[in-house]
């Protein structure tokens, strides 16, 4: 290492941690791909190229070496830690690459940073591709799912490459051109986002499982490996039957029952929410998901409560449906979690401009990522019958699903509420619904209480126009505009 290249590598990866080495491991792994591989600390490169003689890399020990160690257009993947660490890395590369070279950032990058930096990289004739990539460790080694965005002449050059990488679903390689610059990070933090709502809703099910039925952890992997065989089958289920039957080698008592029941996250999941409120997206899976978190994480306040009160309601009986009523259940919130996460694309993509084909979306979340899922089929016919549909609630399988699951859904959460099993995801799954299915909400009240302390008017049922009461005068009725 340390010597001038002679440009043979198509593609270069920087960033040499778990996910950088494995998805260099990955690329160099598939015929016509010769692989450059850079680190800012050298010995992360030594020992990769150590480790995997037969991966034939180009390494390099300085940005200079790598950068000529590239056949033109260069493409270079970074896989450092987002934010400063990236931006450092965009800066060495952008000043040694040429008009029409491709950088591409694999990180899970805000996807307001992506579209600043294809913006400055853009002005430089580069092009910049931030590209979201789901599966851990083990999906940037056998096959991730990849969501680039950025311009299409930098997708001609680089799809290939990624579809070679990519996991495989149904034949199909699980990538798509999402859309303009910060598209694919973008829908990178949805697909997290309803990943959170997914893990909640699931854990949700093994409390209810547990502390209604009864069922110790190990009767209830039965019960999700069963479930894995029907239409919830999905990665995060099959794990969750796994994580279920593990015992701690130290106590032989269930791992879960000796995991500290506090949940960490790393911000994408806060990032969804914070996006679709600004975007004004209902995405209550996702935010309750989210606030569980939080709350399974301040212990003080938990303790404190606990210590406040005397009384806690009697666990209900269950009933002789009750395992079925929350596969039911869980299936029907996880029909409004997705269908508020792809709401939130849509109303991404209307933001920003991007023009993002949602049946793609699903069809590329089928394999390699963590909400890899049979129900994505759902997903992909329904936006194929109808790319306009109003919601996935529309459509007549997830209409008539939920329809069909909406008794034992009912069930399962006033089971929870009177048994005091928080269920947030359940709950605010079900609100959702009965708000969208409801003739009449109570909004009319609150825009009359709007006008009535800040003058904020509203709209009749019966005429056009828009209107206020004069609340602190003679509460006669005003026409502020016809229109
Ligand atoms: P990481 O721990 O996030 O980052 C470590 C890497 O970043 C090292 O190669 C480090 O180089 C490099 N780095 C940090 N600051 C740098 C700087 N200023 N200049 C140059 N290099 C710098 O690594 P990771 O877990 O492999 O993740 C890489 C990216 O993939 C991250 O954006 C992460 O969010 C994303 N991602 C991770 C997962 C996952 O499951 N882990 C999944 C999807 C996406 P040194 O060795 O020199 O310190």
């Amino acid at each position: 290492m340390g010597e001038t290249h002679e440009a043979r590598a198509n593609i270069g990866v920087v960033g040499l941690a778990v996910m950088g080495s494995n998805l260099a491991r990955n690329l160099a792994s598939r015929a016509g791909n010769t692989v450059a591989v850079y680190n800012r600390s050298p010995e992360k490169t030594r020992t990769l190229v150590a480790d995997h003689p037969e991966a034939g890399f180009i390494a390099s020990e300085s940005v200079e070496d790598f950068v000529d160690s590239l056949s033109k257009p260069r493409t270079a993947i970074i896989m450092v830690q987002a934010g400063a660490g990236t931006d450092a890395v965009i800066d060495q590369l952008s000043d040694l690459f040429e008009e029409g070279d491709i950088i591409v950032d694999g990180g899970n990058a805000n996807f307001h940073d992506t579209i600043r930096r294809e913006g400055a990289a853009k002005k430089r004739g580069l092009n910049f591709v931030g590209a979201g990539i789901s599966g851990g460790e083990e999906g940037a080694l056998k096959g991730p799912s990849i969501m680039p965005g950025g311009s299409a002449e930098a997708y001609a050059t680089l799809g290939p490459i990624l579809a070679s990488i990519a996991a495989v679903a149904e034949g199909e390689p699980c990538v798509t051109h999402v859309g303009t610059d910060g598209a694919g990070h973008f829908v990178k933090m949805i697909h997290n986002g309803i990943e959170y709502a997914d893990m909640q809703l699931i854990a949700e099910s093994y409390d209810l499982l547990r502390r209604v039925a009864g069922h110790d952890p190990e009767a209830i992997a039965d019960v999700f490996a069963q479930w894995n065989e029907g239409d919830l089958e999905s990665y995060l289920i099959e794990i969750t039957a796994e994580v279920l039957r593990q015992k701690d080698a130290e106590t032989e008592k269930p791992l879960v029952d000796v995991i500290l029941d506090q949940a960490g996250s790393k911000g994408t999941g806060v990032w969804t929410v914070q996006n679709a409120l600004g975007l004004g997206v209902p995405v209550g899976g996702i935010a309750e998901a989210v606030f569980a978190r939080s709350v399974s994480a301040k212990p003080g306040q938990r303790a404190a409560v606990r210590g406040a009160i005397t009384w806690r309601p009697d666990i209900q009986k269950p009933s002789s449906s009750f395992e079925d009523d929350v596969r039911a259940a869980l299936y029907a919130s996880k029909v409004v979690a997705y269908a508020q996460g792809f709401d939130a694309i849509i109303a991404g993509a209307q933001e920003y401009g991007w023009d993002i084909n949602k049946g793609d979306i699903a069809k590329i979340w089928r394999g390699g990522c963590i909400i890899r899922a049979q129900f994505l089929n759902r997903i992909v016919e329904a936006y194929d019958a109808n790319p306009d549909i109003a919601t996935l609630l529309e459509d007549p399988y997830f209409a008539r699903a939920v329809t069909d699951g909406e008794d034992a859904w009912r069930r399962i959460v006033a089971t929870a509420a009177l048994s005091g099993i928080p269920i947030p995801g359940f709950a605010s799954a079900l609100s959702y619904y009965d708000a969208l299915a409801s003739e009449r909400l109570p909004a009319a009240l609150v825009q009359a209480q709007r006008d009535f302390f800040g003058a904020h008017t509203y709209r009749r049922t019966d005429k056009k126009g828009v209107f206020h009461t004069l609340w602190s005068g003679d509460r006669s009725e005003v026409q502020i505009s016809a229109e």
